[in-house]
């Protein structure tokens, strides 16, 4: 019988599904805003949840190079989608930030920031590779000797509920990156969705506090092996694989190979897979001024190494060529980001194959390099 128990710390407990709307209003009582998966304008993006009736019951998605499609299914579930272009990066590092202003008074110049208070954030259905990504994220904007302000204060009191991956996209390689689809650590809850109940592990006091007096079951062995078999499913069912063996080096040693000029002729430089990339971080400053000349803002936006203008410096632009800018996120992603941070920067979450308008697939390019190096 379902008791009104304070869930263990570690420990794993069932609830019944409509019961998940017990756990959002406490959020709400404590002051978060729930952000999760929803259907809009006919796809799915990041937004507020309400109840869980606005979660995507019954749909899924596929995905392949070039290609997302959101279908509904009719099946009961609400977490059997994989995500679309948006992640998690919109809400902690959003793609635009007014940084500071500054007002003309008389001959002298007051500046003033905007306060920073942003919501308390719930993030309801974090993927495995998506929490890699925040904690990528997190080791480039919180670092020990410099912290972003603005990150920070959206970062530290998020509440995260994960879940489990059980039907990963076509377009999903995260066995690969060591990322998924299985949550293991940094989350205040992970769930994984079975056909009649939530099966949730606890991960922080937060959690505890706020699950208690919610009704739950201990977690029985034959749920457990349940959720363990539907695990190893989803890791056999993800047939795309990179090879991450010989990174950086396949990367960094190669960066004069002609095949880069091969890639080059395929990409647009459209910006596409920077942006829906959860660990990319590039960003510019923009001022902006008012007409009569007696207000300026300063505000950081989004950029991309696939812009032209990223690269272009007093006395030239170092990257002038599509092939130079590929071959920078690549080796970036793939090569130098291991130095500077680390972690490789990918964590397998298919985004960039998924949005290229040109179908180009990481996991197919550094395979090709590697057969054009060896040849
Ligand atoms: S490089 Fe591609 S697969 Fe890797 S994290 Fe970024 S969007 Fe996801
Ligand atoms: S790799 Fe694809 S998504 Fe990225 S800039 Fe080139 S064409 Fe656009």
């Amino acid at each position: 019988m379902p008791n009104e128990r304070i869930p263990d710390m570690g420990s794993t407990i069932t609830i019944e599904k409509p019961v998940f709307n017990l756990l959002l209003s406490r959020l709400k009582e404590e002051g978060y805003l729930p952000i999760g998966p929803r259907v809009k304008n006919e796809t799915l993006v990041y937004d507020e949840i309400e109840s869980i009736d606005d979660l995507p019951q019954g749909y899924s998605t596929k995905q392949k190079p070039g290609n997302f499609r959101l279908v509904h299914e009719k099946h009961s579930r609400f977490f059997d989608i994989i995500p679309g272009a948006q992640s998690w990066k919109q809400f902690l590092f959003p793609s635009h930030t007014e940084l500071f202003a500054m007002r003309k008074n008389g001959k002298s110049w007051e500046i003033s920031s905007q306060p920073m208070e942003p919501p308390k954030y719930a993030f309801i259905g974090v993927r495995a590779c998506e929490l890699a990504a925040i904690q990528i994220q997190d080791g480039i904007f919180m670092r020990e000797d410099f912290t972003d302000p603005h990150y920070r204060a959206r970062r530290i009191h998020a509440f995260v509920i994960s879940v489990n991956c059980t039907q990963p996209a076509g377009t999903c390689f995260c066995t690969s990156m060591g990322t998924g689809p299985r949550v293991k650590e940094e989350f205040d809850v992970n769930l994984t969705e079975l056909d009649d109940v939530f099966v949730l592990t606890i991960g922080s006091e937060v959690a505890r506090r706020l699950l208690a007096g919610i009704p739950f079951d201990d977690a029985s062995g034959y749920i457990l092996s349940n959720v363990e078999r539907k695990l190893e499913h989803a890791e056999h069912q993800m047939t795309r694989k990179l090879d991450s063996s010989d990174l950086p080096n396949l990367i960094i040693d190669h960066l004069d190979h002609p095949y880069w000029l091969e890639i080059g002729k395929r990409c647009l430089s459209c910006t596409n897979c920077t942006q829906v990339c959860p660990t990319c971080f590039c960003w510019d400053t923009q001022d902006e001024m008012s007409l009569d000349g007696k207000t300026t803002r300063r505000n950081r936006l989004w950029d991309s190494c696939f812009n032209p203008g990223y690269s272009h410096q007093a006395g030239g632009n170092t990257r002038p060529t599509i092939y130079s800018r590929y071959r920078q996120w690549l080796s970036h992603k793939l090569g130098t980001w291991k130095e500077q941070f680390g972690t490789l920067g990918c964590v397998g979450c298919g985004r960039c194959i998924t949005w290229c308008p040109a179908e180009i697939d990481i996991t197919e390019e550094i395979a090709a390099l590697r057969n054009e190096v060896n040849r």
